[in-house]
């Protein structure tokens, strides 16, 4: 088990910041962890990383205890903060060495050249790192979280900012990354916990609303209803696929082509294939369509 998270409380004064919070990871996992804006993700993510102390429960990093043995907790870890904080005067090479000097690395300078590399900095390595863009910035920032070779890291919005083909290097980077490594990565872009991560965890005001496996999560959330888009090769009406069974909503989006919605649980398609034979109709494409991450996580987070 990489991280263990159980009963936590967080109080910012009154306010419980996380209430009652509790979840595993193992290693090797990537998990997404999502939620909307000011639901905790930043400050479960500091816990872990000894950067703030919680209020109570248990918080375990590879066997250890984050109050108890922070400093062995520190060395197991790395993180890149929400706002990832640079210092933008000093050289990209210049401040590698300077966090590698924290962490004591033996062979410092093959280490920066190894990470330079693995980032993708090879061109940026001798400018300022006020001189980079934010995409090379964060990739600054991921080398610094990785240079230690830590077995967790954790990742506060690693991609906000990034333009959209910064965004799919980053991506990449990280799910390579992740292919040895236990990751935590915080996140409200959707797609992004398609694209990379086993595992969803969802906060909401503090508390868990979800913890599943992301494809579980989707079947989940579309069981209640089921939209079938379906292409016939001539002309039907609507008042005929009306009285198709189960059906309670019928769409036209273009020309014989159709969405057709039910509450019920059981695959529909068969039931449409039938109605098409018996009114002399072909089905030309027939997709039963999955609800997206983003409507099933605004489902798990809405008032
Ligand atoms: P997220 O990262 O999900 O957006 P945060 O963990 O940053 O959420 O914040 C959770 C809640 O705690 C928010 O209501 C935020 O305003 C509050 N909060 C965060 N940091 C502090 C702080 N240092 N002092 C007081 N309140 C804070
Ligand atoms: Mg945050």
């Amino acid at each position: 088990m990489s991280i263990e998270v159980k009963n936590v409380f967080k109080y910012y004064g009154e306010q419980a910041a996380l209430n009652d919070v509790s979840f595993k990871i193992n290693s090797g996992e990537i998990v997404g962890f999502l939620g909307p804006n000011g639901a905790g993700k930043s400050t479960m993510m500091k816990i872990i990383t000894c950067y703030i102390p919680k209020s109570s429960g248990e918080v375990k990093v590879c066997g250890l205890d984050v109050d108890e043995e922070s400093i062995e907790v520190r060395k197991k870890v790395g993180y890149l903060p929400e706002h990832n904080p640079l210092y933008l005067d000093m050289y990209v090479k210049e401040y590698l060495d300077f966090v590698a000097s924290i962490y004591k690395i033996p062979n410092k300078k093959e280490r920066i050249a190894e990470m330079i590399e693995l980032v993708g900095l090879q061109k940026e390595q001798r400018k300022k790192i006020g001189a980079l863009s934010k995409g090379y910035r964060q990739r600054v920032g991921l080398a610094q979280a990785i240079i230690h070779d830590p077995e967790v890291l954790i990742l506060d919005e690693p991609t906000s900012g990034l333009d959209p083909n910064q965004l799919v290097d980053i991506r990449k980077l990280i799910l390579d990354i992740g292919k040895t490594k236990t990751v935590m990565l915080s996140t409200h872009i959707m797609q992004e916990v398609e694209a990379i991560c086993d595992r969803v965890i969802i906060i909401k005001e503090g508390q868990l609303v979800a913890d599943a496996e992301a494809k579980e999560i989707q079947k989940e959330a579309s069981k209640e209803e089921q939209t079938v888009l379906v292409e016939f090769d001539k002309e039907t009406t609507r008042s005929q696929l009306n009285k198709i069974d189960g059906i309670n909503n019928v769409r036209e989006v273009a020309e014989n082509k159709w969405l057709l919605s039910t509450n019920q649980t059981e695959d529909i398609r068969p039931v449409i294939s039938k109605f098409a034979q018996d009114n002399g109709l072909l089905v030309l494409t027939m997709n039963k369509e999955e609800k997206s991450m983003e409507e099933v996580f605004k489902e798990l987070t809405k008032e």
